[in-house]
């Protein structure tokens, strides 16, 4: 049995609603593993006390706090630093508190959504690459300014409001341009990779319908949506054979950074502890 002492440090990630994240799941069975006295909480919270969770990070109560929506945009104005990932992407999913008691904002969903990428779809190869990026929220402006620091050639943004995918293409220069909702013919002609950054296909929502037929043979689809983890977009793009990225991979590839960041170690393997299994597990047992 893992013991709670005086002496556990604790990490957490701040939400709302926050009871359903993996993020505690998936730290804790990697704290376990590596035999550090650490534990990782969920910690609901509301607009007006977010404030009061970061001044305790800032007293040393946490190692770091990821944060999920709605706070990622708040937490990035609240940091007294910020890196250059949060930066470009306008929001951090992850805050770091110094000793002279400065919180730090960094955003690990870039590197999440690059290494799942890597993982689901070893042979795409990203500089020069054709993408578009649906949604013109926090996860596609992210997303955006990950594929474009790992040099894609181009980016189409696809917005349901024309003026948010305009918005955020004018943010990142003439390798992103904004194509409106529907024009799906010039989205996707000749396109490596399909990203969608839009909460269509979540549990409850719209499936994305998206004509797939348009895209070439070869293309990569992802979905950053993960429940239920085969959206209908992934099973549409599975069964034209194309390969298909899930939205798991890139929470469990920005929990990695993220870990690394607060405990200054890298987390155990797949080899010494499966997350995915876990998670796999639990997104299961919730459906
Ligand atoms: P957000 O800021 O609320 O953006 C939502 C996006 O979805 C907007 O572009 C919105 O378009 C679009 N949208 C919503 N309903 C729509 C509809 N009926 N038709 C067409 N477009 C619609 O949310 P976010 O933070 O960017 O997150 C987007 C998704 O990514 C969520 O499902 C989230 O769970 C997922 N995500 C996953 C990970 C991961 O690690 N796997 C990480 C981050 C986010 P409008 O601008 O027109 O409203």
């Amino acid at each position: 049995m893992r013991r709670i002492t005086g002496a556990t440090r604790l990490a957490g990630v701040i939400g709302q609603p926050v009871a359903h994240s993996l993020s505690p799941l998936i730290h804790n069975a990697w704290l376990e593993a590596a035999g550090i006295d650490a534990v990782y909480v969920a910690l609901p919270a509301t607009p007006d006390r977010f404030g009061a969770l970061i001044e305790a990070g800032r007293d040393g109560v946490f190692l770091g706090l990821n944060i999920t929506l709605p706070f990622k945009e708040i937490a990035l104005r609240l940091a007294d630093r910020v890196d250059a990932a949060a930066e470009a992407a306008g929001a951090a999913n992850l805050l770091l508190f110094t000793p002279d008691n400065a919180a730090v904002a960094r955003n690990t969903d870039g590197l999440g959504l690059l290494s799942a990428l890597a993982a689901q779809a070893p042979g795409l190869s990203l500089p020069r690459a054709r993408v578009c990026v649906l949604g013109a929220g926090g996860a596609a402006r992210g997303a955006v300014a990950a594929l474009l620091a790992a040099h894609a050639g181009e980016v189409r943004i696809v917005n349901r409001s024309a003026e948010r995918a305009q918005a955020l293409a004018a943010l990142f220069g003439a390798r992103a341009r904004a194509i409106g909702w529907g024009a799906w013919g010039e989205a996707l002609a000749d396109v490596d990779l399909i990203v969608n950054a839009t909460s269509l296909g979540l549990d409850g929502a719209p499936e994305l319908d998206l004509p797939l037929e348009l895209a070439p043979g070869d293309a990569v689809v992802m979905d950053m949506v993960y429940r239920p983890l085969r959206t209908g977009l992934l099973q549409g793009a599975a069964a034209r054979g194309l390969a298909t990225v899930d939205g798991l991979a890139m929470l469990i590839g920005q929990a990695g950074p993220s870990f690394q960041a607060m405990l200054g170690c890298a987390p155990p393997g797949p080899e010494v502890i499966d997350v995915r299994a876990l998670c796999l597990e639990a997104l299961e047992a919730a459906a």
